[in-house]
This record gives structure tokens, C-alpha cells and sequence, in this order.
């Protein structure tokens, strides 16, 4: 089901239904802000406007959503009704999982088998996951002395404004909705400018699967006006946020400004890949270059820096320029594609600043370089680039979301360790030894929310994802994540 086949994808995108207006209690409406002006990071044709929301529009959203929440049609019906429309909406979304598939490499720009292989697969997963998930919740009578009964229950937080990146678009909507909604909450989301018309098609399937209408409302627009409207508004109970460090942190000052609503901030990182000496480096330093390009590099887990012994400095230079130079972007429509285009111009030149710098500060370039690639007229492409930098080099320390490998030396395993907690991020991090002591020892010290030993990117809908330090403090994923949307009642009975 999630394997795509045939070659005549660009012939179904140029006839795909898109949806141009917000989805608010149920209905299609006309939002009164400047509309969004999206294009095709594929070929750089320009793709249907679409309605933005205002304030006011962002307003009328969340009265929708509240008046669902309050009316009891889904925050008061039974967890299980609820799990079983969550599992039906599963249903629907897998049912038209290709043109969901093609809807985002169009948006976006990554590959249409990538797409589909990858991410409709894991938000199909998700929302049946949260879906079985809903009605296994337990709650809690704690020890008390005789003569009196404390309940400890979990309720639906209210109103929840899940604001949400363009790079694994329904993905992190899923790990977003998915918890939210099976605790009885009531949903605003704000797609990013770039994948909204997946967002809108997404919304329709809920409702076609029967989740009742102001319980998910989609509210499309810039992330200054509706974005902000979402984190500012007073009757907004919970913000779920993934995307930069800098708007995750504006969005605590919303919180701060306006009713101290709660913010789950999950930001970006650094991920260091450290190889020690003991490891297959060969192997190490592949799947390293393989998760740093991945997605283009778009990846808030992307492992965009390899620490390697300094002896095997060079040989790991020339492994991942390697595999920089079989990793070629082409157009996302072909199903051999494995790499795709960057989301838009401005990322592209963002990307290409970066390499730029680091040639400058003395980097060594070992694959690519900082020039555009071509690979469908018009469109924005980039090849993966290798650099071998020092800890200090500006690349090695901030963010690319693009294909740059930084390659980095080290002369002692504790200098490994510094290197690697040695940026603002702490999201992930990989270690490659199969040495036990080693290995647990490091993985204690590393400053992140996951490692990954031996491996990158494994997981399962069962464990948190998340992050510290500047990666913010949200957790999707598990049963914890439905935490961040429930709050807990205490009910005291004196019993007589
Ligand atoms: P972004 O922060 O620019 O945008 C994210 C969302 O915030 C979008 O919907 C955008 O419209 C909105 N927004 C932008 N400015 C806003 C403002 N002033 N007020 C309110 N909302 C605003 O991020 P992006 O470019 O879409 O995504 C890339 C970032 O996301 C990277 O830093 C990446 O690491 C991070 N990311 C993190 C994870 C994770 O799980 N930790 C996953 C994917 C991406």
C-alpha cells in the first residue's frame, strides 16, 4: 500500500484537487488576511493561492473549537467512541495516502515515494496508535487515610493550538492531533506557509471519518499573524509547537503576555554522530551521511555533525563525500528518487550562506559545493556537501536544515563528549562502539533527548521523542505525550 509505483505522478499532480480556504467548524471559509502565495519547490510553478487567517479569523476558530469542547460532543463521549473514530480517521487518511503523498511533494519538494514510503505510513501509524491508546488510560486513587477517597483523574485540557514546520508536514500535525484529540480535546492547527493544502486535505478526512465539526479547525497564514494570534489568544489552553528555536521561544512570551497558556516547544538541533575507535567506521560514517541528508537535510534530527578519531579523520572525509555523490537530488515526481528539492528559494540561499562561510572561515570542502544543483528547470535543488570544519566553525554550530555534513576530529574520547554537548541544541545524538561501558557511560552524559547507539533514526510510536537544553522540552510520541493535553483533578471525599 505505501509503495509508489508507475511514472505518471506529475500527470495526477497537475490535475490534484487543493484546498484554498480555512476549515473552521466544519466548513470551508474565506479568511480575510493577505492570501498565502505558495509555489512549487519542484519546478517553481506556482500553485493556488490560498486564504489566509486573520486575527479575527483566528478568533472565530477557537470560539469553534471551545463550543466543541464545551458542548461535550467530543471531550464527553466515551474514550473508547473516541479511539474508534481516531482509528476510522486512520482509515480514511490511508485510504488516500497517495494523494496525500503527492499533495506534499508537491507543497514541499521532497520525494513522492519518500513521501509515501516514510511519512503517510507513520501518520496512518500515529492516529490508530492514539486511537488504540484511548480508552487504556488509567487514572489514580492514591493511598489516603481511612475515611476518606481522593480520585486523581485526567481531564481534556480545553482548546489546543498546534502550530506545526513544513519539513515532515502530517507527521508532526499527527503527533500533535493524534494525542490531543484522544484525550477529548478540541483542535486550531496552523499549517507552516509552505504544506497547507495537505493540512486542509487532512481536516476533510477527519470530518468525512466523523470526528464531529469544531473539534479540529484549520486556521492557514503567516506564522506573524496567525501563529501569533493562536499563541497570544486568551481562550487557547495549550500550545503544541515544532519548528525554530526563535518562534518557539516567542511563543513562551505569548504565554507570558497574554494567560500563561502552557507551550510544548520542540525545537532544533545539532545531532552529533560520535564514532568511536572501536566502531566499523565505514558504517558509522555511511549512516551518518545517509540521516544528514535525508529529507534534504531538513531534518531537525539530521546528523549533521560526525566527530571520528583524528587518525580516521580522513578516511572518513572520503566515505561520506562518498555517499555525498551518490545522494544526487532529482525530480521528487520519479519514483527512483530518493532525494528532492529544497522547500524553497529562500532555504536554498540559506543553505548555500552556510557553505559559503565555512569556506571562508578555512573549512575543507570534500563533496559539493556551494552552487544550486539542477535537476527540474526552475526548481530548487542542492547537492549534499561534505566539510571538514573545527567544533568553532559557524557550520558545526548552527542549524543548516540542508544537506552539510560537518566533519570534525577528536583527540580523546572526553573531548568527543565536549564537542558533542558543545552547542545551544540537545535533541539527538548517535554513538557507534560495541563497547558496553563505553556505551552506557557516554549515552548518560550525552546533553540529549535521544541516542541512538549503533543506529540513527530507529524508533517506535511507544517511546518520547523530544528534546533539552535549546531543543525545547516537548515530548511527542508515547503515552507521555497525552500528559501535555490533560490536566490532573483531584476530587476529595470525606466518607462518613
Ligand atoms: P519556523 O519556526 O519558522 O515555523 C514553524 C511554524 O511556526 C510555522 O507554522 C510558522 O508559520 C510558525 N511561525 C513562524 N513565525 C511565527 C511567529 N512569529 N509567531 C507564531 N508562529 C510563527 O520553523 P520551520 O522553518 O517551519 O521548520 C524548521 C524548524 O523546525 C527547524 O529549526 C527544525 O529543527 C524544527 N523542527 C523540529 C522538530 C522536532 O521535533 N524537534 C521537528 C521538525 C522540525
Amino acid at each position: 500500500m505505501f509503495t509508489a509505483t508507475g511514472d505518471d505522478w506529475a500527470d495526477r499532480a497537475a490535475t490534484l484537487p487543493l484546498h484554498t480556504r480555512m476549515f473552521i467548524g466544519g466548513a470551508w471559509e474565506e479568511g480575510s488576511a493577505e492570501p498565502l502565495t505558495p509555489v512549487a519547490p519542484r519546478d517553481g510553478r506556482a500553485l493556488p493561492k490560498i486564504s489566509a487567517a486573520s486575527v479575527g479569523d483566528v478568533d472565530r476558530a477557537v470560539r469553534s473549537a471551545r463550543a466543541a469542547f464545551d458542548s461535550g460532543v467530543w471531550s464527553r463521549i466515551a474514550p473508547r467512541e473516541r479511539g474508534q473514530l481516531l482509528i476510522a480517521f486512520a482509515q480514511r487518511i490511508h485510504d488516500n495516502a497517495e494523494e496525500l503523498a503527492l499533495t506534499i511533494s508537491l507543497e514541499m519538494g521532497k520525494p513522492v515515494r519518500e513521501a509515501l514510503q516514510t511519512e503517510l505510513r507513520a501518520v496512518v501509524n500515529c492516529f490508530r496508535w492514539y486511537g488504540e491508546a484511548a480508552d487504556k488510560v488509567l487514572d489514580e486513587i492514591p493511598v489516603t487515610a481511612p475515611g476518606s477517597l481522593a480520585l486523581v483523574t485526567r481531564e481534556p485540557a480545553g482548546v489546543v493550538a498546534a502550530v506545526v514546520p513544513w519539513n515532515f508536514p502530517l507527521t508532526m500535525t499527527a503527533w500533535k492531533l493524534a494525542p490531543a484529540l484522544a484525550v477529548g480535546n478540541s483542535v486550531v492547527l496552523k499549517p507552516a506557509e509552505h504544506t497547507t493544502f495537505s493540512a486542509l486535505r487532512l481536516a476533510e478526512l477527519a470530518h468525512e471519518a466523523g470526528i464531529p465539526a469544531g473539534v479540529l479547525n484549520v486556521t492557514p497564514g503567516t506564522g506573524q499573524v496567525a501563529g501569533r494570534a493562536l499563541g497570544e489568544h486568551h481562550d487557547v489552553d495549550v500550545v503544541t509547537f515544532t519548528g525554530s528555536p526563535e518562534v518557539g521561544r516567542k511563543f513562551l512570551g505569548y504565554s507570558a503576555a497574554s494567560n500563561g497558556k502552557r507551550v510544548w516547544p520542540e525545537l532544533g538541533g545539532k545531532t552529533a554522530s560520535l564514532v568511536l575507535p572501536d566502531a566499523d567506521l565505514e558504517r558509522a560514517v555511511r549512516a551518518t551521511a545517509d540521516g544528514c541528508f535525508y529529507n534534504q537535510g531538513q531534518m531537525c534530527t539530521a546528523s549533521s555533525r560526525l566527530l571520528v578519531p583524528r587518525a580516521q579523520r580522513d578516511r572518513a572525509l572520503e566515505i561520506a563525500a562518498d555517499v555525498a555523490r551518490t545522494s544526487l537530488p532529482a525530480d521528487p515526481f520519479e519514483v527512483t528518487t530518493s532525494m528532492g528539492a529544497i522547500v524553497s528559494e529562500r532555504q536554498l540561499a540559506g543553505i548555500t550562506g552556510f557553505v559559503e562561510r565555512a569556506q571562508a572561515e578555512g573549512g575543507e570542502l570534500a563533496a559539493g559545493s556551494a552552487e544550486r544543483f539542477h535537476a527540474v528547470d526552475g526548481g530548487s535543488y542542492f547537492a549534499p556537501v561534505v566539510l571538514g570544519v573545527t567544533p568553532q566553525h559557524e557550520v558545526a554550530q548552527r542549524e543548516v536544515f540542508g544537506p552539510v555534513l560537518s566533519v570534525i576530529a577528536y583527540d580523546h574520547v572526553e573531548d568527543a563528549l565536549a564537542i558533542a554537548n558543545g552547542t545551544e541544541f540537545g535533541l539527538a545524538a548517535a554513538l557507534w562502539s560495541t563497547d558496553l561501558n563505553a556505551v552506557h557511560t557516554l549515552s548518560r552524559r550525552l546533553r540529549a533527548g535521544v541516542v541512538w547507539v549503533n543506529c540513527f533514526e530507529e524508533g517506535d510510536m511507544t517511546i518520547p521523542f523530544g528534546g533539552v537544553k535549546g531543543s525545547g522540552f516537548g515530548r511527542d510520541k508515547s503515552l507521555h505525550a497525552l500528559e501535555k493535553f490533560t490536566d490532573l483533578k483531584t476530587t476529595w471525599i470525606e466518607l462518613s
